[in-house]
């Protein structure tokens, strides 16, 4: 589905350099000064399993020089990803995310509603229902170190009524604060400055044109100043996705424009890029608690193939092999079973068809073909037999 979309799949090591999620995500970050498994090669360098996977496309952008392609580079990635986090439900050690990061010249905020409108394309194909779009803009290096400093000044004025997290990230990390769940700091934090009153010019505008675009594409959305996300290298759009049914972690997908990544890293100036990264056993964990979302029918075989007597074995064999070339989901018994049996495992495993052959049918060159829901059975040839399942099937 992504690839509708023009993108291709970036494969990535597990690990890498520890300084490229130090100098990208940010040295005063949970995500890097306590989450990354973090391992000394024999030479001593630092090497870390990866937290997030931005990073890495970063680096391989730049060491593969794809900057030299024409117009955006469109990557996707899917895999595990790890941090020392303490687990709880949809929060995990090792987790998956998919991923897309738009690289390139440009920062046309089409980009950015193009990338959120694959992912929740992407979301509502799987058949997740009530989700929700939360933008921001963070503005970027000429307005955002002025309001970094109004915020610290207001934070220091109510420092003694924050807990320590909030306490510390004063002097680290003011932004993060924003993102502080604490119950009691809360009214605090309502009465804090807002990001989006203090966005330069060029910020402001692109803000507004990427709401556009949203707009322009059908896509809703609520603005949430808060939402800042935890990584150093973020800057101007935001975004986050939130599911029902979650409980306290129902962030989805989260994502944002990251400018000055590439040449950060050591690549070539004037590359911009965004991104979002899904977590797919939140994701999972979203989908399975909203009703029938999977249904029993669509994740059984299509056919299971019931073969009854000895003789029959190398001929259900050859069918079940013509069957799975015609990319029907196949299952049969690998030892010799009663048709009875054979009826009720079909039955379990919510097959859609069952396929018998026994030595009466053997002798005819015909199989029967059973409809499970209905129990109809008709005496088919093989070609009869390829044409019902091939239309049949959902
Ligand atoms: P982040 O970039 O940290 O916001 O991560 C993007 C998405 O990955 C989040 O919205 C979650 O769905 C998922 N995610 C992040 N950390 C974890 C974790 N420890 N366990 C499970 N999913 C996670």
């Amino acid at each position: 589905m992504l690839a509708a979309y023009n993108y291709h799949e970036i494969r990535l090591p597990l690990f890498e350099e520890t300084e490229v999620f130090a100098r990208s995500v940010g040295v005063d970050t949970d995500i890097v000064s306590k989450e990354m498994y973090t391992f000394a090669e024999r030479d001593g360098a630092s090497l870390s399993l990866r937290p997030e996977a931005t990073a890495s496309v970063v680096r391989a952008y730049i060491e593969h020089s794809l900057f030299q392609q024409p117009g955006l580079t469109k990557l996707y990635y899917i895999g595990p990803m790890f941090r020392r986090e303490r687990p709880q439900k949809g929060r995990y050690r090792q987790f998956h995310q998919l991923g897309a990061e738009a690289l390139g010249p440009s920062d046309h905020p089409a980009i950015d509603a193009e990338v959120i409108e694959m992912v929740l394309v992407f979301i509502e194909r799987c058949g997740l229902k009530a989700t929700a779009l939360y933008i921001n803009s963070i503005g970027c290096g000429t307005c955002r170190p002025t309001y970094v400093e109004l915020l610290r000044r207001e934070l220091k004025k109510v420092e003694s009524r924050l807990g320590p997290d909030s306490q510390r990230r004063i002097e680290t990390n003011p932004l993060r604060v924003l993102d502080s769940k604490v119950e009691g700091e809360q009214p605090i934090i309502a009465k804090l400055p807002s990001i989006l009153d203090h966005l330069c010019k060029a910020c402001q505008e692109h803000f507004d044109k990427f709401q556009q675009e949203l707009k322009d594409r059908g896509i809703g959305y609520e603005i949430n100043h808060r939402l800042v996300r935890g990584l150093d290298y973020y800057m101007r759009t935001t975004f986050e996705i939130t599911a029902p049914g979650l409980g306290a972690q129902d962030a989805i997908c989260g994502g944002g424009r990251y400018d000055g990544l590439v040449e950060l890293l050591g690549g070539p100036a004037g590359i911009k890029g965004i991104g979002w990264a899904l977590g797919i056993d939140r994701f999972l964990l979203a989908l399975s608690s909203q009703p029938s979302a999977v249904s029993a029918e669509t994740s059984g075989p299509d056919v299971y193939l019931a073969w009854l007597g000895g003789p029959t074995r190398r001929e259900a064999l050859r069918l079940a092999r013509a069957l799975r070339q015609r990319n029907l989901r196949v299952e049969m018994a690998y030892d010799e079973a009663k048709l009875r049996k054979a009826l009720e495992l079909a039955n379990k495993l919510g097959a859609q068809f069952t396929v018998i052959l026994g030595e009466d049918e053997l002798k005819q060159g015909k199989f029967t073909l059973r409809e499970m829901a209905s129990g109809k059975q008709h005496l088919l040839t093989e070609s009869e037999l390829f044409q019902r399942l091939t239309t049949k099937k959902h």
